[in-house]
Order: structure tokens, then sequence, then C-alpha cells
């Protein structure tokens, strides 16, 4: 069921979480992430981390059974949902020129939103496909593709960052 992520991608991301497909659809990045050995829910602990490097994930709206936004769930929650809401931030910062590298993550020149214009807020949703072997997929709208395909990278990156340390 789980693999050993040495040679799963060429080493590129040497943690749990390995995003094992993305399909670039009408509007919206469709990825199948297997989330391996890490544990399948936030802790406050990892929680304190993200925060630290992300702050304005607390504030984000979020459909959650607690309230409306992401902070009501967010100490413990699947980590999916997680990482969905990386993937929107990221794209979010992407969008009002405030992208930065996640640690962890390539440090590649940031993706370029110019010319882009649209008024619809990037949403997501995330499910377990399979909760007990861990794969799950996570569906988020967005601006440009290449930033939510970037977006997507670098968030698992910087999650399996946090996992490994
Ligand atoms: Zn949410």
């Amino acid at each position: 069921m789980t693999h050993d992520g040495a040679c799963a991608d060429g080493g590129a991301s040497a943690g749990p979480i390995r995003v094992e497909r993305m399909e670039v659809r009408r509007g919206h990045l469709v990825c199948r992430v297997a989330f391996g050995a890490a544990s399948h829910v936030t802790s406050p602990q990892l929680m304190s981390r993200v925060l630290a490097v992300v702050p304005t994930l607390a504030q984000h709206a979020c459909v959650n059974e607690r309230g409306t936004t992401f902070a009501a769930v967010m100490d413990c929650t699947p980590l999916p949902h997680l990482l969905e809401h990386l993937v929107v931030d990221l794209q979010v910062r992407a969008e009002s020129g405030q992208w930065f590298t996640l640690p962890g993550a390539a440090a590649e020149a940031p993706p370029s939103m110019a010319g882009t214009t649209h008024d619809r807020p990037i949403v997501g949703t995330s499910e377990w496909l399979d909760e007990a072997a861990g794969i799950a997929r996570i569906d988020v709208s967005f601006a440009d593709d290449l930033v939510a395909l970037r977006a997507m990278r670098d968030s698992a990156a910087f999650l399996n960052e946090l996992l490994r340390g």
C-alpha cells in the first residue's frame, strides 16, 4: 500500500506525501495525492508551524461543521484539507503579488500572473478516495494553470519539510 518514497519521483519529495497525478481541467486542477505514512490529520503542533509561515491560512473561508473559517477546524482536520487550503493560499498570494517560496520548495522564480484577470474566488475541495491507504483527491480552481501546478507542488514539498522535521 505505501511505498518507500526514495525512488518514487527522483527524490524530489523525500517525504511521505506524493502528488501522484495532476490533471488540468477547465478552470480546475484535480490532484491525486498519496499521504503515505504521514498522520492523516493535522495537530495543533503541526498547525503552529504551518501558521508561522502562512499566517493567512487561519482566516480562509471554509465550509466545515464547526464554523466558517479554516481556523475552526484546522487543529484536527484531514491532512488533504490542509493541503487544499495551502494551494488556495499560494494562488491568492500569486494574484496579489505576495508570492513567496515556501520552505522545502524549489527556489525557482515565482510564477507570473501578468495579464491574468478573473473575478471569481479561488476555491477548493478535498476528500479521501481511500482513507486507510492515505489516498486523497484535491480539487482547486485556478485563474492560471501554471500557478496552480506550482502551488500544488510547493505546498506538498512544504508539508513534507514539516513532517520530516
Ligand atoms: Zn476548508
